[in-house]
């Protein structure tokens, strides 16, 4: 089959992987509709985090083209979500919410496992972790929705959960990428009133709009913070949630949160928290890999409602050829998130 193949840093392409096939019982045969590019394949693809030479691409939609024997509640024809890992959703971790934690589970796109940019994934595990969507001939914008609860929407839905926002609260977004943005449609979802979003490029400020923001800053560092310690009166956000993981980006997620709140963190992290600091304002953080295959079945219903729309963070489209470009467009960060059409209904 064709699939994008990770050969180093700046070095994404489609080649040659050998077509899936049922090698355990729980295993099931996916044919890939969507996929896309995450920003943490950027860390990868610009040298900043390891990955392993090979499969690549942990977002995905597609069909169920076989299913093992032991594979219960998902079968051949159905469209279906995967989380960006697998897990058993049975170990004491899975039922504590930490599936990333699944002594079972593991991740696509590791270099070895299928990944989501290709033709087709062997999915283990995949009756507690591939999520089906009922209904057919669900129209294109609901697939792209679909598409991001595989991971961003999920991810960014974690940062507001993990900072405990709740109705009426004041919300401040870290971070403008494809996160940031479902954090703030997740924190609007929650019932924040005020969403203060941090953003300096035009689009994803319209975006921002769009999924609920209330109010833009568009500075970075000191002045971004007193930004928004001027739009909360000096106090601070209720819930801040750091959608980047560089060490500005938590520096000012820490910054804007309120004493006695909790930061919500799911940048991948490339910085320090400021423990001394946070320790005297009684600050807590939270946050780490979302557990999407817990947040997708709620979420899913939304999308299938029309009452979110995270898809709209896709402003950028190619086809498995073009693999290359989607990574190129989002590196020189004239797309916030590429759309990858891989195959058909
Ligand atoms: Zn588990």
């Amino acid at each position: 089959m064709k699939a994008a193949i990770f050969r180093g840093p700046g070095a994404v392409e489609v080649g040659e992987r050998p077509d899936p096939v049922i090698q355990e019982p729980a295993d099931a045969v996916v044919r890939v509709v969507l996929g896309c590019v995450c920003g943490s394949d950027l860390w990868y693809y610009r040298g900043e985090s390891p990955h392993a030479a090979g499969s690549i691409g942990h977002e995905f939609i597609g069909i169920i083209e076989q299913a093992g024997a032991d594979v219960r509640g998902i079968s051949p024809g159905e469209l279906v979500v995967a989380p960006f890992i697998y897990s058993d959703m049975t170990c004491p971790h899975c039922l504590n919410g930490s599936t990333i934690s699944c002594p079972a589970g593991g991740g696509f796109g590791d270099g070895v496992i299928d990944g989501g940019q290709g033709e087709a994934v062997r999915v283990p595990l995949a009756g507690s972790t591939l999520v089906p969507v009922p209904g057919t001939g669900h129209p294109d914008a609901v697939l792209k929705s679909l598409l991001a609860l595989s991971d961003v929407m999920s991810t960014g839905h974690h940062a507001a959960v993990m900072a405990g926002v709740k109705k009426g609260d004041t919300v401040a977004v870290v971070g403008d990428g494809a996160v940031g943005l479902c954090a703030v449609l997740a924190s609007r979802r929650l019932g924040a009133e005020r969403i203060i979003a941090l953003s300096r490029h035009p689009a994803r400020q319209q975006t921002a709009r769009e999924f609920g923001a209330t109010d833009i800053v568009e500075a970075r560092g000191e002045e971004a913070v007193q930004a928004v310690l001027d739009l909360t009166g000096g106090i601070g956000a209720d819930a801040a949630l750091e959608c980047v993981g560089t060490e500005q980006s938590i520096a000012t997620a820490f910054a804007v949160a309120r004493p006695g709140s909790t930061v919500g963190i799911v940048g991948v992290p490339h910085g320090q928290v400021p423990f001394t600091a946070t320790f005297f304002r009684n600050t807590g953080w939270r946050g780490g890999p979302a557990p999407a295959r817990i947040y997708i079945p709620e979420l899913l219903g939304d999308v299938l409602d029309g009452a979110i729309n995270p898809g709209r963070v896709f402003d950028y489209e190619t086809d498995l050829d073009h693999i290359a470009d989607a990574y190129r467009a989002m590196d020189e960060r004239r797309a916030i998130k590429s759309l990858v059409r891989v195959g058909s209904l």
